[in-house]
């Protein structure tokens, strides 16, 4: 057994299923999840020491790339003044007011420790503020593990959700409507016939969780007409597409202005740092100033805010965005190459610093064509790419992370290696 063998036989016996979030178990790719040791710029270390160009980017938050120096020393310099205080600090302060301006629907905000949190507390912000209950959110949309938002369709339009998760009451899911992505009669029928009920929508404004998926510019214009009309607060999750789409994220690139935004991940730089906010008129509901409780002894901890605040200041720097598009574009255009010239159905897209790669002939517009893509074509893309030392998400259902440290050598070695693994698929 190597040392990945052995401590996955060993984490099993502590740690349920030997992990600490489910997808890490490779669970629906199979093999065994490689225990990292450390990581740096575009590459992680295993612990049998062999290196990888990674592609999962922590989910997401290693958008400078992995243990970048500037970032580092800002969290040494952190920690050496203490790691907490359960106080308000200048820093935190400071990364507020930069968050708002980098993204203007922003009035207030308020620091937390992880995306869950976020978004459970925008949820329960919007009902206080509407004092309405019923919440809307799409299939496929993953807004963290909070109780109301692990739900799964109704039988029918119009139906409320079930859980989708054992240990969650029917009772806390039966306001919360769950509708397909990207389909406008059903949002349209929704508010024709419940619209004054719904305290809010909440979307992935750019979907990451079921792989990428792209909203089309009549679903989110007419998202935000409906929920204008209707009194409802509109929150964009952008948790993952916060500065990794477009500086402003996917906001500023859909001309919308959100009500609420909830952001986690790039703002952390790596550390746990997740935060809520927008119209200062909806803030105020808030706890000290308003009758919706929300707290956390360690949000807006000293240490996260210092990786944030030198997260923001370095994807601020001319040319950062351009160059990560440039080679999230280059990455997506060659393996599209490759996959046509293999013959194998195969299609991919991206969006700033976040691309999808499907198994399938088109780019799936919904939950339900994500879902009949070939997953079997994946699991073998994944394991051909990994056993040549590059590193995807281990599902078929996840969004791929460029970061600044990946160079046109990186990409390049990377559309090689897939040539050589979708030609092998293809000879079965
Ligand atoms: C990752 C993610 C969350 C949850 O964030 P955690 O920090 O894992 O709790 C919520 N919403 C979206 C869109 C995410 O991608």
């Amino acid at each position: 057994m190597n040392r990945n063998q052995q401590l996955f036989e060993q984490a099993k016996k502590i740690i349920p299923g030997g992990v600490n979030s489910p997808v890490r178990a490779f669970g629906s790719v199979g093999g065994v999840p490689r225990f990292i040791k450390k990581a740096a710029g575009a590459y992680v270390w295993d612990e049998d020491d062999v290196q990888y160009i990674d592609y999962v980017g922590s989910w997401g938050p290693a958008i400078v790339g992995h243990a970048h120096p500037e970032v580092i020393e800002a969290v040494r310099e952190a920690a050496l003044g203490g790691l907490s205080f359960g106080a308000p600090t200048a820093a935190e302060v400071q990364i507020a007011e930069e968050i708002a301006k980098l993204v203007p629907s922003v009035e207030q905000v308020r620091l937390v420790s992880s995306g869950t949190e976020a978004t459970m507390s925008a949820i329960r912000l919007a009902r206080g503020f509407t004092g309405r209950d019923n919440i809307i959110k799409f299939e496929g949309c993953y807004h963290g593990h909070s109780d109301s938002l692990l739900v799964k369709a109704g039988s029918g339009l119009l139906t409320f959700g079930n859980p989708s998760s054992a240990g969650v009451p029917a009772d806390f899911t039966k306001h919360t409507l769950v509708l397909p992505y990207n389909d406008v009669a059903a949002l349209q029928q929704t508010f024709a016939e419940i619209g004054d009920s719904v305290a809010c929508v909440i979307l992935e404004p750019i979907a990451g969780n079921m792989n990428m998926i792209q909203p089309s510019a009549e679903f989110i214009q007419t998202l935000r007409r409906l929920t204008e009309q209707h009194g409802a607060v509109l929150i964009y999750d952008e948790v993952m597409t916060g500065f990794r789409v477009a500086l402003g994220g996917a906001q500023s690139l859909h001309g919308i202005t959100p009500d609420l935004t909830t952001m986690g991940k790039v703002i952390g730089g790596g550390m746990p740092l997740a935060a809520f906010g927008g119209r200062a008129d909806i803030m105020a509901c808030i706890s000290p100033l308003g009758g919706v409780y929300q707290a956390g002894t360690l949000s807006g901890n000293p240490v996260a805010v210092a990786a944030g605040l030198k997260t923001l200041e370095i994807i601020q720097r001319p040319g950062f965005y351009e160059q990560l598009a440039k080679h999230t574009q280059m990455l997506c255009h060659g393996l599209n190459a490759v996959a046509q010239e293999a013959g194998l159905p195969f299609c991919s897209q991206s969006v700033g610093g976040m691309f999808g790669l499907y198994f399938a002939d088109a780019v799936p517009q919904s939950y339900a064509e994500m879902a009949a893509s070939n997953t079997e074509h994946f699991k073998q893309f994944f394991h051909g790419m990994l056993d040549h030392q590059i590193a995807f998400g281990p599902s078929a259902f996840e969004a791929c992370f460029m970061s600044a440290a990946h160079t046109p050598e990186h990409i390049a070695d990377t559309i090689g290696v897939a040539a050589e693994v979708f030609t092998q698929m293809v000879r079965g």
